[in-house]
């Protein structure tokens, strides 16, 4: 899954990049309105975490102009613990969820999975494939009982996969979703992060639909 990250307090900013990408996710940063929004418009994030007072285009307008572009991915807003009012206007803008500053880390990475989770028709943070187990909050994939352990790239593609079971992916989707704005995409690595991914599992629950793409089958035997 990939986010955005719109803050302008260089530390914050550094500090939620951090934890994101170490749990798991790719990630892209902005320091100002413009930049986010930008972003936000013409990449495709499975989430954003938005700073409301922002310098260049304000937070609250950042949310309304992905709105009214259509832009439906969810949106978490940082706001001022005090200012009440923030919340009410962000959830009028079309937010999804708030988290009032000083936040705890964990507490936006929890409100990440369960807007990640909501978005893509799960309940739990815990996906299963047949035998294979993936816990998007420890982060851990088991198959048949047993840990086996990926890399960033791999835990990403097959964490995309699993969010959207049953569904056929493109490659150019993966590539969209599993690598961050300056990485060095190209689809043929897709095919060989699938090859490892496989490999690694042992168990075939990754279908490829020639032409299309990949497919898990949520029905797949246990
Ligand atoms: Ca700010």
């Amino acid at each position: 899954m990939r986010l955005l990250v719109v803050e302008d307090d260089k530390d914050i900013n550094r500090q939620l990049v951090s934890a994101l990408e170490q749990a798991g996710y790719a990630v892209d940063s902005a320091l100002d309105g413009e930049q986010g929004w930008f972003l936000g418009d013409t990449e495709p994030y499975d989430a954003v975490v938005l700073d409301i007072g922002l310098p260049k285009k304000d937070g609250l307008s950042v949310l309304e102009e992905w709105r009214s572009a259509g832009r439906t991915m969810p949106v978490l807003i940082l706001t001022a613990r005090d200012r009440w009012s923030d919340k009410v206007q962000g959830f009028d803008a079309g937010a999804d969820d708030y988290v009032a500053k000083p936040f705890h880390m964990e507490e936006v990475l929890a409100r990440l999975r369960a807007l990640l989770r909501r978005a893509t028709g799960h309940s739990t943070n815990e996906l299963t494939c047949g035998s294979v187990r993936l816990d998007t909050k420890s982060g851990r994939v088991v198959v048949a009982g047993q840990a086996v352990k990926l890399t960033s790239h791999e835990y990403r593609l097959l964490a995309y996969l699993m969010h959207h079971m049953g569904r056929i992916v493109s490659r150019t989707e993966l590539v969209e979703h599993i690598y961050d704005q300056d990485f060095d995409r190209d689809s043929n690595t897709v095919e060989v992060f699938i090859g490892r991914l496989r490999k690694k599992l042992g168990v075939d629950i990754i279908e490829t639909v020639r032409g299309l793409g990949y497919r898990l089958d949520p029905d797949a035997a246990p």
